[in-house]
């Protein structure tokens, strides 16, 4: 049988760095196999792939059966992040006592990181939380209708803001993250989106990650890259965000793009990534404006022209792949 498919398995484990007390600590990632986001079911947000992995029938036993093989694999990280897909405050994920079971198993470790959206979060339920908790947000865009139209997010900004002053209110952390680029957005206004809801969400979060997008597949943003009406996000442009951001926000600005590097996720040409994701990492942990330095190269005037005639065209679409095409048929 399909390992993945093991209801009683979780459907991820590992392990990498990240922050906690203001230093770099060893965290465990665990994402939890459940029913699924409740807003999936309805349709879900456009760049999610999860709406069409969800699963059924995971009983309270299975997650049991997923819990006992985290612990195995436990050894004593600070840092405990635990991801179900969805929402972890949503019972129909997790039921209240099994919540409540897993924040027990790890109440010795520092930091405890899981995500929940806005409508599941309320005093009754912060006040069960131990105090090690931090809890991710998934703001997006502080745009009302990026967030509407281009994500079909389901709630609104303001709904995020109330649910994270909630949060602090209750002595616990936010962790906002953001999406780089949503769909139907030129690569000029991705960085003017994502600054501005950088400073929308730095009123209510302790950090804030930046999300580039990442296509995931069967989604709607994935038929409209393929149809090349769509490009991820340049890494110059989450450097860009980062930097015109950086030293004017309280929150700590982070990001840790999955897929970096790839033709689905945030790239440049191939050539620079890898060290354009480096300076993005080290700056995610230092907060040093010099650490988003990286080595010139030439694709950064090939990014600067791609936005200049994204306005001149007055497009979102992915204006290098058409650029590209009509040379390779003009050959
Ligand atoms: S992005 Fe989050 S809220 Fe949206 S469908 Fe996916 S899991 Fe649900
Ligand atoms: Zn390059």
């Amino acid at each position: 049988m399909d390992r993945k498919k093991v209801p009683s398995q979780p459907e991820a484990i590992w392990k990498e760095k990240d922050m906690s007390s203001g230093r770099t600590v060893d965290a465990m990632v665990i994402i939890l196999r459940t029913n699924g986001c409740s807003w999936a079911r309805k349709g879900g947000c456009t760049m999610c792939g999860y709406a069409s992995a969800s699963m059924s029938g995971i009983t309270a036993g299975d997650l049991m059966g997923q819990l006992d093989h985290a612990v195995k694999i436990y050894r004593n990280e600070p840092f405990v992040k635990i991801y179900t897909s969805g929402s972890f405050l949503d019972e129909n994920e997790i039921p209240a006592d099994m919540r409540k079971a897993i924040l027990d198993i790890f109440r010795d470790a520092e930091r405890i990181l899981f995500e929940s959206r806005p409508e599941y979060i309320n005093e009754d339920v912060l006040r069960t939380l131990p105090k090690n908790v931090s809890i991710a947000l998934g703001i997006e865009s502080s745009d009302h209708d990026v967030l509407a139209k281009s994500i079909k997010k389901g709630f609104t900004p303001e709904d995020s803001r109330n649910a994270g002053i909630m949060i602090r209110k209750a002595g616990l952390k936010v962790r906002a993250y953001l999406l780089l680029k949503p769909l139907y957005l030129s690569e000029r206004d991705a960085i003017e989106d994502a600054i501005s809801s950088i400073m929308f969400a730095d009123e209510f979060s302790d950090e804030i990650s930046i999300n580039p997008v990442n296509v995931q597949k069967f989604t709607p943003i994935e038929r409209v890259w393929k149809k090349g009406d769509y490009r991820p996000p340049w890494i110059w442009s989450l450097i860009e965000a980062m930097r015109r951001c950086a030293g004017k926000v309280n929150a700590r600005l982070m990001s840790s793009p999955s897929g970096g590097g790839t033709q689905r996720g945030v790239h440049n040409c191939g050539g620079c990534d890898r060290k354009a994701l480096d300076a993005v990492e080290r700056f995610s942990f230092s907060q040093n404006i010099k650490d988003l330095d990286t080595d010139a190269c030439r694709c950064r005037d090939t990014w600067l022209e791609v936005m200049r005639s994204e306005v001149l065209l007055g497009t979102s679409s992915d204006v290098q792949r058409a650029i590209d095409n009509d040379l390779a048929i003009g050959k």
